[in-house]
């Protein structure tokens, strides 16, 4: 483009202003604080704090004997100290005390906070809490460890929000949408079917991955009887759990302890914890604890000065200044070493830098190698942070320990997610073979896969299979029995059924580590809507009696989790095994086939054979002769073999996986 030359000066002259007036580049220079003793301490030496806020002009701690509605019994002038902190000092340990900050900027005293570090909090977070965490342990929690898997692809991911699971009168639980529901073992449904934590045993999942639980700010803790609902991408105080899923929201200590006795008891059941975690934003944007600490500093922001939105929330955050990575490298620390967390999920990803989730990663594996990181490799919005820093899915090859979500494998299998009625390879959509065979390669390098005829993704972005997360459905969008309604508007609710199952099949046989979201295993749905994140109980909450009339559903999952854990052929862990061990067979049109061979990664099979035909019609192929074990077809599964084959000329019908295994 041709730019006029009294065009350019102005151009020029703006730029320069721009340059002045970008309110972030001053941050650049501001003093940091690496210490571990930010905001409070108890210890034999008395109560202590130390606030960093760099640009405040005094600084105040009040203290409270509530968490809210009471005056403050005592106002502490703070003292300025090193690397922009403020420090005061009590004698004691003040147990049972609650305190706030409240700052001075730019003249003006602005509202009081509990902080960006209160690990336990009042009421609605409004005041940080002084509670003793050494009672908060429940017995055991010294050998208390989670599941120890060698790589992250061994894992079964189940995703889940507390109230969905536990909610609905069906679910036979008592501590109904809360922490301690995950406690409960032995209930059930009307019919006397497993719920609860003994579901998931049966089930066979290895980790549940819970929806927010860190304190947001939608849900109004003091009212629970009106039953709100919120999916909590709503972030208020990170480093302690939500009040609304303990069973006292006043009591700061019964959340902290009732989160640990949650893990304590999946733990004890074989099951790992992976924490959903929003850094990426705030619910508020001069009101959140982060900017009345610190205005401006943790926040990224256009030139005009307003806040830039790459979250589609309001605001979003700056992993790319030290005080902010440092702060989110210590958040998911902390979570790992007190709650005992066994993986972490990061919202929108992309926002963040790639050296810090690198950061996040190694500081992780230090405390726990089994610890696994995953993301959404993507923004909601654009970034001032430039696209090569972005922890983006493009570029998950230069964060080694970091998984990213494939949306290549779940439009491709089950239909677009932005288009309700568009289908995908299962529902018998032409064209998206070779981008469900992405999936199955897990994004790697594979000579049979042609990336350029890939729809999402134009070149094998993993470096391993270890990268990958499969999934066809989860919170976000049309859920999968949603998707197939909207989708196959004439079809039978059987026929659906079977779409779903063959969905899910490639998604837990693919490389990768497979990812549900829960429910689906029930074939539950959530009525059509696909923005539930404030929607109530009645399109949220699971029913349970489902479990009853969908059960030959529940056991297709329950045989295809136990394929994907008896076979390590599926869980290869890197991207030359992958190229080696996994032949595509030529196929026509709605067919993909491939063979896993040579005993993949040390399987028992010589040769796995799958199958998937997304067609309504039957279609033939030519196996090899030998004497197969026959494990899926037909819409049927059984792990140990339906039957055998000798196989030859063999059909495949329509909607359905065919898999085979020959030990010779
Ligand atoms: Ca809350």
């Amino acid at each position: 483009m041709k730019i006029l030359p009294v065009l350019a000066s102005i151009a020029l002259c703006c730029s320069m202003e721009t340059v002045a007036e970008n309110p972030d580049s001053k941050y650049q220079n501001f003093p940091t604080y690496a210490g571990d003793d930010l905001e409070l301490t108890v210890g034999a030496d008395g109560t202590r704090w130390r606030l960093w806020s760099p640009e405040a002009e005094e600084v105040e701690l009040l203290i409270y004997p509530t968490g809210r509605n009471s005056k403050a019994e005592q106002t502490l002038k703070m003292t300025k100290a090193d690397q922009g902190t403020w420090t005061a000092s009590l004698p004691g340990k003040l147990y049972g005390k609650y305190y706030t900050f409240r700052i001075k900027h730019n003249g003006k005293w602005l509202k009081e906070t509990p902080g960006v570090w209160a690990k336990a909090v009042g009421v609605n977070g409004e005041r940080a809490a002084i509670i003793d965490f050494g009672l908060t342990d429940p017995e055991g929690w010294n050998s208390d460890k989670g599941p120890a898997l060698k790589h992250i692809n061994d894992a079964v991911i189940y995703e889940m929000h507390h109230r969905d699971f536990s909610e609905h009168p069906s679910s036979g639980v008592a501590n109904k949408g809360k922490f301690l529901a995950l406690t409960e073992t032995g209930t059930t449904n009307p019919e006397g079917e497993a719920t609860g934590i003994d579901h998931l045993k049966d089930l066979g999942v290895t980790h549940v991955h819970i929806l927010p639980s860190y304190d947001y700010n939608s849900v109004d803790e003091a009212n629970l009887q009106l039953n709100q609902y919120n999916w909590g991408y709503d972030p208020l105080n990170y480093n302690s759990p939500e009040g609304s899923y303990s069973t006292n929201p006043s009591d700061p200590s019964a959340r902290v302890r009732e989160m640990k006795e949650m893990v304590k008891s999946l733990h004890d059941n074989g099951i790992g914890v992976i924490m959903d975690v929003v850094y990426n934003h705030t619910a508020d944007n001069d009101d959140s604890n982060f900017s009345l600490t610190a205005p401006g500093y943790y926040y990224r922001h256009r030139p005009d000065g307003s806040y830039s939105d790459a979250s589609g929330c309001g605001n979003e955050t700056a992993s790319d200044r030290q005080q902010m990575r440092d702060f989110i490298v210590n958040s998911v620390k902390y979570w790992a070493k007190e709650y005992h967390i066994d993986g972490f999920r990061f919202d929108l990803m992309a926002i963040h830098d790639i050296e810090t989730m690198n950061q996040v990663a190694a500081a992780l594996k230090e405390i726990n190698p089994d610890i696994f990181i995953y993301g959404e490799g993507w923004t909601a919005g654009d970034s001032p942070l430039p696209v090569e820093k972005r922890a983006l899915k493009e570029n998950v090859s230069k964060m080694p320990q970091v998984a990213v979500f494939s949306d290549d494998i779940r439009d491709a299998v089950k239909g677009h997610y932005s288009d309700a009625s568009d289908r995908g390879f299962a529902t018998g959509k032409p064209g998206l073979e070779e981008t469900v065979k992405i999936g199955i390669v897990g994004s790697t390098a594979h000579p049979q896969v042609d990336y350029s005829k890939g729809n999402n993704s134009k070149f094998a972005y993993a470096n391993a299979p270890t990268q990958i997360i499969n999934y066809v459905s989860c919170h976000d969008d049309l859920m999968l029995t949603d998707k197939l309604r909207k989708s196959m508007p004439d079809a039978t609710e059987a026929e659906r059924q079977r779409a779903a199952r063959l969905a899910q099949t490639i998604v837990f046989t693919s490389q990768g580590t497979p990812f549900m979201f829960t429910g689906e295993e029930i074939f539950r749905d959530k009525k059509g809507v696909h923005n539930s994140y404030k929607s109530p109980d009645s399109i949220n909450a699971i029913d349970w009696n489902l479990r009853h009339a969908n059960a030959s559903q529940y056991e297709y999952y329950k045989e295809l989790i136990k394929l994907r854990k008896e076979h390590p052929a599926f869980r290869m862990t890197t991207a030359e095994d992958v190229a080696k061990h996994l032949k595509f067979d030529k196929t026509e049109p709605g067919l993909v086939s491939y063979s896993l061979v040579d005993h993949a990664n040390g399987d028992n099979y010589k040769e796995i054979k799958v199958i998937f035909n997304g067609s309504d019609e039957s279609r033939t192929v030519k196996v090899s002769k030998a004497d197969w074990t026959v494990i899926a077809e037909d819409g049927n599964i059984k792990a140990d073999g339906l039957g055998s084959s000798r196989g030859g000329k063999l059909t495949v019908a329509p909607r359905s996986a065919l898999i085979l295994g020959r030990v010779k």
